[in-house]
């Protein structure tokens, strides 16, 4: 038995998921014509109360598109030092958009609207590049997992509409923070411009993530889509893993937060771990202190047959997810305790 705890990205279909998936009713997805790919769009689009949905193969490129239909080229996003689109999009933003970044020194990859506010380059000062968009990440995963509040989420959309600028969610793992705060799609749809979710997360997917907006920013996606090499065809065979999930995979979110939580009470009594940064979903975040390297307490897991992964300065990660079962949760608590 293998635990694998690098990524919530390591499930496989199910077997319900795998039948949904073979019986997709599918079509050229290019011509709008897969029949599963427009259920899913229409349905997310309706829960979130927005205008618009429309399937891509990775989160990073529905990330990608948002930034292009938000930006030109030359102008600036803000967005936390954490940020996946920053750090993890292989350079995406300058890439494909030619913008910067503007980097916030937030806390667990959350800014506050004052932050956010201070980071926006006055316009008229020509010198500086022009702000044109807010992005924001819930759950954030650098940060480990944390949910923004969304009393400051709507100060930000304040701030946004004073000056005039779009605001992106990253929602890769949105769906974590709807479970862990009780809080609803509509009310993301009310505040967002644009909204990316992954269904290849949390819900298990093999893959795809949709973006989700208003009419007036979500004009161009198709093309934007299309130049990045994201139009596939009989792509409903993979829609249909995401609308199976959105049923079967979203409430269970549940049971991978309380089982982080449960890793992190051990973890918090081990003599090696310094410290366990907060657990609010899926992620647990910890720092070794001087006895141990992060190589050893990785060598140590791996002889048990876990794998976690490394994040770096004595940092180490783990996430929680379907696959995860109550066996192997009962296997890495006491391997752990054993250590
Ligand atoms: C995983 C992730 C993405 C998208 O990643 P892909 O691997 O391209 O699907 C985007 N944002 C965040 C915060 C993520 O965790």
């Amino acid at each position: 038995m293998i635990i694998d705890l690098r990524s919530d990205t390591v499930t496989k279909p199910s077997k319900g998921m795998l039948d949904a998936m073979i019986t997709a009713e599918v079509g050229d997805d290019v011509y709008k014509e897969d029949l599963s790919v427009n259920a899913l769009e229409k349905r997310l689009a309706d829960m979130f109360g927005m205008d618009e949905a429309l399937f891509f193969p990775t989160g990073s490129m529905a990330n990608q598109a948002a930034l292009k239909l938000h930006t030109n080229p030359g102008e600036q996003v803000i967005c936390d030092k954490y940020a996946h689109i920053y750090n993890y999009e292989g350079g995406g933003a300058s890439f494909n958009s030619g913008i910067s970044c503007k980097l916030v020194d937030g806390n667990r990859g959350m800014f506050t609207a004052a932050q956010a506010e201070e980071s926006i380059n006055p316009p008229d000062f020509y010198h500086s590049p022009l702000t044109s968009l807010i992005a924001i990440e819930n759950t954030t995963n650098k940060g480990g997992g944390a949910c923004w509040d969304f009393e400051e989420l709507k100060k930000i959309r304040t701030v946004a509409d004073v000056h005039n600028l779009g605001y992106h969610l990253d929602g890769a793992r949105l769906w974590n923070a709807f479970i862990a705060k009780n809080e609803n799609p509509k009310q993301y749809g009310e505040l967002f411009d644009t909204i990316s979710v992954c269904l290849s997360k949390g819900l298990g997917c093999p893959m795809g993530s949709v973006l989700i907006g208003n009419k007036d920013k979500m004009k161009g996606a198709l093309r934007v889509r299309k130049i990045l090499g994201g139009g596939m065809r009989q792509i409903g065979f993979a829609a249909a893993a995401g609308l199976y999930a959105l049923d079967n995979h979203f409430n269970r979110l549940a049971e991978d937060h309380k089982k982080a939580k449960e890793i992190g009470e051990v973890l918090a009594n081990l003599t090696t771990v310094k410290k366990v940064e907060p657990i609010e979903t899926n992620i647990v975040i910890f720092e070794l202190n001087d006895t141990m390297s992060e190589t050893q307490f990785l060598n140590k897991l791996d002889e048990k047959n876990i794998k976690i992964i490394g994040m770096g300065s004595n940092k180490l990660r783990m996430v929680t997810h379907l696959d995860y079962t109550d066996q192997m949760h009962n296997k890495l608590l006491e391997s752990l305790k054993s250590l």
